[in-house]
């Protein structure tokens, strides 16, 4: 009896397999995005709230900064209208799985491409690009990751350099913060000796307050990328989205996001 049952069950899992061999059926039937997108006429964008200049709310609540300018770009460039965007509130630990369930149809939010990144999501072209720094007290004696030893650092879960931080400096004592926010208040209050993450982000404090400073050396290089869904359905999405950038970059547009968001 027992014998007769792993026969037939060794039988209906050939069948199945024989089934999927022979029709491939598909797992289910998936619309490509950027034909949706046009359908509903509006784009879903996953963006930081708490990284300013590139995605930040303003006195009137409204979600301001260069990444916020670049989605608005995008829209006009795809839908012909800038306020053809609906932004959504990421934080760098949850990007990825809101972009690959589908709850947005692509982030900007300084998203750093690396390869282990694009295991599971794909980007566009590169529309800037960062580097790792530190940011310290005005008054501290750190001026390199060898001070760093034994020092309690912050980084921002879900980070590039929260990873890094584990090579460059595997002494240290890493903390991690949910947002840009706190991990500024523990610096100012002394509860962490140094703050670590793009200079292009950690330069707005620097900007705003002379109670910190930014350390010149830069760790590594950190190109940003739009990120998309993997696979076939966000293809022409990526590549139209990859015009809109190399369409920005040929009429200067990165370069006055630049200089408007970054004084730079
Ligand atoms: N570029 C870094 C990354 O992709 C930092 C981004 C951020 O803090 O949003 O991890």
């Amino acid at each position: 009896m027992k014998k007769l049952a792993i026969i037939l069950t060794i039988l209906f899992l050939m069948l199945v397999a024989i089934y999927f061999l022979i029709f491939k059926p598909e797992k289910y039937p998936e619309k490509d995005l950027y034909d949706s997108i046009l359908e509903k006429g509006v784009i879903k964008v996953g963006i930081n709230t708490d990284s300013k200049p590139f995605g930040f709310f303003n006195e009137k609540w409204e979600i301001q900064g260069y990444d916020a300018d670049l989605a608005r770009y995008i829209a006009q460039y795809i839908l012909k209208s800038p306020n053809a965007v609906e932004f959504y509130p990421v934080t760098p630990a949850n990007r990825m799985l809101k972009v690959s369930t589908g709850e947005v149809d692509i982030v900007i939010a300084t998203m750093t491409i690396n390869k282990q990144r694009q295991e599971i999501i794909d980007f566009s072209v590169p529309y800037d690009a960062a580097g790792q720094a530190l940011l310290v007290r005005s008054n501290s004696k750190i001026t390199s990751l060898a001070d760093l030893a034994g020092q309690n650092v912050g980084v921002i879960f879900g980070t590039t350099a929260e990873k890094n931080m584990l090579n460059l400096a595997p002494t240290a004592n890493i903390i991690g913060f949910r947002n840009y926010r706190t991990a500024y208040q523990a610096l100012k209050a002394g509860k962490i000796d140094a703050l670590t993450s793009d200079d292009t982000i950690l330069s707005r404090f620097v900007y705003e307050d002379k109670s910190v400073k930014l350390l010149p050396k830069r760790y590594t290089k950190e190109p940003y990328g739009i990120a998309f869904r993997k696979g076939k359905t966000t293809k022409r999405l990526k590549e139209n989205i990859d015009f809109a950038i190399q369409d920005m970059q040929r009429k200067n547009v990165i370069l006055r996001l630049r200089r408007k968001w970054l004084h730079a």
